[in-house]
């Protein structure tokens, strides 16, 4: 999801797919198919509710079938949690918050907890690695370095920061002291999308923990092991009992007792805009929680007419429009490129989309892997359809990956793409780009910014007068110039718009979703 860091990305942008994956990790250099699929052979899946620092089933005894979406073959049952299970975890939290051994240890303390499960993570990165890649359908590359690279370091830094972190003094006359402190909110509620599962849950389990605040998890039903398997480690690493509790789930069940509850004080949620909606609604009426919402985009890719087509442009490109296979909040599907360019841009696009290998996740060698489930197969094939009723021009893919059992779409490109189209306009998120053509760069700033969404854009020019020009003018929460970057740990991101609401992930940023800010005035003899 982040940009990975321009020196892993520099070493090893000839030898990887895309020029945001990148995996440092030495001890994980295990090359063939057949290591991984041993690793997967002998994985223990996860398959209970986590709640008060051990595995419990579903108090309904209900379970849901886990897919791997590559192969559509069964990974295992899995307790569906339903409004009984989270007043279960909620309790707990409610309980280990009120006890105040995390809420109120020394943030020393609660930064010791955090490195070691940082250093647990780093420990368990390969298992936890292929666990992610089979549970998702993602390219064992992209696993190892989002799940065993960026995941512990999340909780590394935020476990860092949190005892450098200092209030403030308000300026007064002597009569009086005003302290200004952070204090945690309480329990949060996490809700969490399939699409990075275990990336998602660290960008906000992270700050969360680190922050003082319990906290219920709901994964996505799609991708529920890899963030019961955190929480095992977390336990592990000292997380005192009831901190941490996972609830897998549907979102009509889990979800809405999350988002309804009335002991929870905070919901921090991403996934799609209609259900941050809900949650939203949720809130209003129960206990008008505070609701953090990270949400969907229909991000622009803009070339101005200075920018050399080059090797490291159209790299970009597809990775910015397909990397993930387009499962992605910040693709930048809808790609806006000088009239007089556009040939020598597609047929620059068009040979590097042909030689991605799409194909079984846990080979090294795979470039892009399965949609997440069938139904999401569906509705990316959907959108292509749409788009091809609507006038635009399949110049590559078009389709479903013919010889799969699992849930494959062919990388896709579409030409003669216009502004307005329901492909243009609706997030797809799947592995589709669009060429759209522009005469003037105004043009192009028009489109580009005329969406519900402002998550991100990508801008490539030489001209740094323009690229602020840009810079500023797009209405998003983050843009990246001469490279598709969504930033990293240190930087905050979210979106405008119909992409996100104030609250940010990442940065310090991110802390605030789970503190609350309070006032101490203290009267001196003269006050
Ligand atoms: P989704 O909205 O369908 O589901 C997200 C979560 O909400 C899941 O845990 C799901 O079970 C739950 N949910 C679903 N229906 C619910 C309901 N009625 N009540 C309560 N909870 C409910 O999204 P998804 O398909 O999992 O993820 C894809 C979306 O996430 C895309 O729109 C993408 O852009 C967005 N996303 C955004 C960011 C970001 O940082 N802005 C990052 C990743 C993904």
């Amino acid at each position: 999801m982040l940009d990975h860091g321009w020196v892993a990305t520099v070493l090893f942008e000839k030898a990887l797919p895309w020029p945001c994956a990148a995996t440092e990790h030495p001890a994980m250099d295990i090359a063939t198919p057949t290591d991984y699929r041993a690793i997967a052979a002998g994985l223990a899946f996860p398959s209970e509710a986590f709640i008060n620092g051990r595995f419990v089933a579903a108090r309904s005894g209900a379970r849901f079938t886990n897919l791997n979406p590559a192969t559509a073959a069964i990974l295992g049952e899995v307790a569906a949690c339903d409004e009984d299970d989270v007043d279960a975890a909620v309790a707990a939290a409610r309980r280990a918050f009120d006890a105040g051994a995390w809420s109120r240890a020394a943030p020393e303390a609660r930064k010791d907890v955090l490195l070691r499960l940082a250093a647990l993570l780093r420990e368990h990165a390969m298992e936890l690695s292929v666990m992610e890649s089979l549970d998702s359908g993602k390219t064992i590359t992209d696993c190892l370095n989002e799940v065993g690279h960026e995941v512990p370091n999340f909780f590394q830094w935020y476990g860092e920061l949190i005892d450098k972190s200092f209030g403030k003094v308000a300026p007064t006359d002597e009569s009086a002291l005003a302290l200004i402190v952070h204090e945690p909110v309480g329990v949060a509620g996490l809700v969490l999308p399939w699409n990075f599962p275990l990336l998602m849950a660290a960008w906000k389990l992270a700050p969360a923990l680190a922050a003082g605040c319990s906290v219920v998890v709901k994964p996505a039903e799609q991708t529920p092991l890899t963030v019961l398997r955190l929480a095992e480690l977390a336990a592990q690493a000292g997380l005192p009992d009831g901190v941490l509790n996972v609830v897998p789930g549907f979102g009509e069940t889990a979800g809405q007792a999350i988002g309804r509850h009335r002991d929870i004080d905070v919901v921090s949620f991403t996934g799609s805009t209609e259900v941050g909606a809900l949650f939203l609604k949720y809130a209003s009426e129960s206990n008008l929680k505070p609701v953090g919402l990270e949400m969907g985009g229909k991000s622009p890719f803009i070339v101005l007419d200075d920018a050399p087509i080059d090797d490291a442009l159209v790299s970009n490109a597809v990775s910015a429009a397909l990397w993930n296979g387009g499962q992605n909040c910040s693709a930048n599907m809808r790609q806006f490129v000088p009239r007089a360019r556009k040939d020598e841009f597609l047929d620059k696009v068009l040979a590097r989309v042909a030689a991605l290998t799409v194909g079984d996740p846990l080979d090294p060698a795979t470039e892009m892997g399965a949609m997440v489930s069938a139904d999401h197969q569906r509705r990316v094939l959907g959108y292509i359809e749409a788009g091809l009723g609507e006038g635009a021009r399949v110049v590559a893919g078009g389709g479903a990956l013919e010889g799969h059992d699992g849930y494959f779409v062919k990388p896709t490109v579409f030409d003669d793409v216009v502004h307005g189209m329901t492909i243009a306009t609706e997030e797809i998120f799947g592995p589709v780009l669009g060429v759209i053509a522009f005469s003037e760069p105004e043009e192009a700033l028009r489109m580009a910014s005329d969406s519900v969404y402002g998550l991100h854009a990508t801008v490539f020019t030489r001209d740094i007068d323009r690229a602020l020009h840009f810079a500023r003018r797009l209405p998003c929460g983050t843009v990246s110039i001469n490279r598709f970057s969504e930033g990293d740990i240190k930087t905050p991101f979210g979106g405008y718009k119909r992409s996100g609401s104030l609250a940010r992930d990442n940065g310090t940023e991110a802390i605030a979703q789970y503190q609350q800010t309070k006032t101490i005035w203290i009267g001196g003899p003269e006050g």
